[in-house]
């Protein structure tokens, strides 16, 4: 009798050719997928180079995807070197998926105006880019130069972050060492309410374990909670797996992520996996949705949480919406729905998660589907309500360089839908940054002070077709 086995043991059991693996076992595993950026990528090249030797090939150049996204719309003529190593580097080794920030190179800086994101090769941020372009299947193993790839474990594949050094010995062999990771299971229980969205979830968990309450951990999210959430919602909890130091985290497959990877994908085989009945767990926590709250988790760390309505007496400076894991198109129809027809009353930037996100928020309109005549767009919406809208990138999620749009150059107070408030996170060390949902993010815009949306909130928020394939 086979011993029953998670998601993470049975992907990575595979990957090593093994027909069982042991959690705190160490293993050698074949990657699928290996994906770095602008900030990471000339790190990993270097390596790649020093210890490969100059003319050494990468072991696939159809599994290495280079998605620039950090600090794109600046100045900074270090960030442009960064881009300019990642194309000499795609030149010589003729690699098939690389998304140029081709204007960085014609209009130094930030745009005016801005191209149209139907237009450009480029993506935007890296994990909203790479669903987007079919690189994310179940039951493959993905890494990433960078901490948030653990977001492609919605789709029910093994995604985990690994630094310059091992992404070089990646790129060189196609092979990685991993330690296989015990699960910890969240389950939630109920339809999710239409004041809550996928972070006020996640929030609750990072605020019950901690940051480090899972570290070196599988974060399972599951129950018909999860099975509510749309795809998108579903990222932005194992986006932020990594804040409650995770090394990665799963959603189980379902008939939307089929869906949706069958429409994007062109690999055509590919392995879905699921826990096993009795699989070992080593916490279990549930919650039911009708009873959480929105939440905020307030300076300086993401497990320090506190109910919206806790804070109703903290003055925000300013709002931002975006990143890869408030920046999707799920996450503006949240944030459209609340503030139509009215008016910001702090500043409010918005950043598209993918220049597919933006080409959605000019075609959609507030209930995700395309606009018809005297539809006002998602977009509309946004600017109507006051908000500063700009091409997509990571912007001010993590500060970047002093002309980054949205970065908080001073000391004040913002409240954002991005996933890291440490201290200088967002730019200035003495910034406050209060994490919380679309919809708490859009409801304090409105008031200047935090709020709870269930002010603002009665109905259920339809997000139609957005984001679904
Ligand atoms: S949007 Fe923020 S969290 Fe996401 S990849 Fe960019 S910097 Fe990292």
């Amino acid at each position: 009798m086979p011993r029953p086995m998670t998601m993470t043991e049975k992907i990575l059991a595979a990957h090593a050719g093994r027909s069982d693996v042991q959690p705190g076992e160490n293993v050698w595993v074949d990657v699928d997928i290996l994906m770095t950026h602008d900030v990471c990528g000339p790190g990993t090249i270097g390596i790649f180079k020093e210890r490969f030797g100059d003319d050494a090939k990468v072991w696939d150049p159809d599994r290495v995807v280079i998605i620039p996204d950090h600090y794109i719309f600046t100045a900074d003529q270090k960030c442009h070197r960064n881009i300019q190593i990642l194309r000499d580097f795609v030149r010589q080794h003729g690699l098939r998926y690389y998304y140029d920030p081709d204007f960085v190179t014609s209009e130094p800086g930030m745009p005016n105006p801005y191209k149209d994101p139907t237009k450009t090769h480029y993506k935007g941020v890296c994990h909203k880019a790479l669903p987007e372009e079919g690189h994310i299947r179940p039951g493959e193993i993905l890494l990433g130069t960078d901490s948030h790839t653990c977001t492609a474990g919605a789709f029910g594949q093994f995604a985990t972050g690994v630094g310059n050094t091992d992404a070089a010995f990646v790129l060189g062999t196609g092979k990685t060492w991993l330690k296989v990771p015990p699960t910890m299971k969240f389950v939630f229980h109920g339809q999710i309410p239409p004041y809550l969205t996928a972070k006020d979830l996640i929030l609750a968990v990072i605020g019950e374990i901690s940051v480090s309450g899972a570290t070196y951990k599988t974060m399972y999210f599951a129950g018909d909670g999860v099975a509510s959430l749309t795809l998108e919602d579903r990222m932005t909890l194992t986006n932020m797996a990594i804040e409650a130091g995770g090394k990665n985290g799963v959603c189980d497959v379902d008939e939307k992520t089929l869906q949706y990877v069958r429409a994007r994908s062109n690999v055509p085989n590919w392995m879905v996996y699921a826990d096993d009945p009795g699989a070992g767990y080593i916490f279990e926590h549930e919650w039911d949705l009708a009873t959480l709250e929105p939440l905020v988790a307030k300076p300086f760390s993401p497990d320090n949480r506190d109910t919206a309505y806790n804070c109703r007496e903290v003055k925000v400076d300013r709002a931002y919406i975006g990143s890869c894991t408030g920046g999707k198109i799920t996450d503006m129809i949240f944030a459209a729905s609340l503030l139509r027809g009215h008016s910001v009353k702090v500043p409010t930037f918005v950043v598209p998660g993918s220049t597919e996100v933006h080409a959605d928020m000019k075609r959609l309109n507030v209930h995700g589907e395309p606009c018809q005549t005297g539809d006002k767009s998602i977009e509309d919406v946004l600017l109507d309500a006051g908000c500063q809208l700009a091409p997509s990138s990571c912007a001010a999620c993590l500060g970047g360089p002093a002309d980054t749009f949205g970065r908080l150059n001073e000391p004040m107070t913002c409240i954002s839908t991005t996933n890291r408030n440490f201290p200088g996170r967002m730019g200035h060390k003495d910034a406050g940054v209060y994490l919380a949902s679309p919809l708490t993010v859009a409801a304090s815009a409105l008031t200047g002070s935090i709020t709870d949306p269930r002010e603002y909130v009665g109905e259920p928020i339809v997000t139609g077709t957005a984001g679904t394939v």
